[in-house]
């Protein structure tokens, strides 16, 4: 399943998926507001498992009878190992390419597990929640500091984003990660999102776009 989800997202080139998934939580701080949670101190991370992988312009494939929220998201993918512990290392030269994806959410249940105080897996991990558009290798020209993204709904505006908006940006997401795991060339990092979710129902079309990166596409639900 990573093979050939590799090659069709990865491109020649680049390492193949090694099936981590790293996710940012609240890492924008409207979006944080949002949702009524505080702003983070330090990364908040969460994992979704590699079943959960799928191209965006396929679209998801479960769909439990709740409404999913969309989170479009700036999407990493580590091009050489970084030892455990290794935080020189853990630097924008560790990262292979960049792209745009959604972290789709089962906000209710995420809702419930929040107040029991649970883990967020059944929320964030299902297959077809990790929705991912083919990855762009990094142009060393590439401004980090200033990637753009959006994403409309039926053709209207829904979030809009820029990395310099992050409250941690990639340098101390991936030291923060190399403290407890070493990472692996082909480990997907999801950095959050900004404000603007919102439900996503069957046979909605949804639009990806980013001028910095070169991006515009279109999947349905
Ligand atoms: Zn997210």
């Amino acid at each position: 399943m990573l093979k050939e989800l590799s090659a069709s997202l990865c491109g020649p080139g680049l390492p193949s998926l090694s099936g981590n998934i790293y996710c940012v939580g609240r890492n924008y701080a409207d979006h944080a507001k949002e949702l009524q949670n505080e702003v983070p101190r330090e990364p908040l991370i969460f994992l979704k498992a590699p079943a959960a992988l799928r191209p965006f312009a396929e679209g998801p494939i479960a769909y439990p009878g709740e409404s999913f929220h969309h989170e479009v998201e700036l999407v990493l993918l580590i091009g050489r190992y970084v030892a455990l512990g290794a935080k020189s290392e853990a630097k924008p030269g560790a990262i292979a390419a960049i792209g745009i994806g959604l972290d789709l959410t089962r906000r209710e249940v995420q809702e419930q597990l929040k107040k029991k105080g649970h883990p967020w897996t059944l929320a964030k991990s299902f297959a077809g929640s990790a929705l991912l558009h083919p990855l762009r290798a990094l142009d060393p020209e590439l401004p980090l500091e200033n990637i753009d993204f959006r994403l409309d709904v039926n053709g209207e505006g829904r979030q809009t984003g820029k990395s310099s908006d992050m409250l941690f940006g990639f340098t101390s997401i991936l030291q923060y990660l190399v403290e407890l795991h070493p990472l692996y060339p082909g480990d997907l990092i999801y950095t959050g999102t900004p404000a603007g979710v919102g439900p996503l129902r069957k046979g909605d079309t949804m639009r990806i776009q980013s001028q910095k990166l070169g991006i515009d596409a279109q999947g349905r639900l």
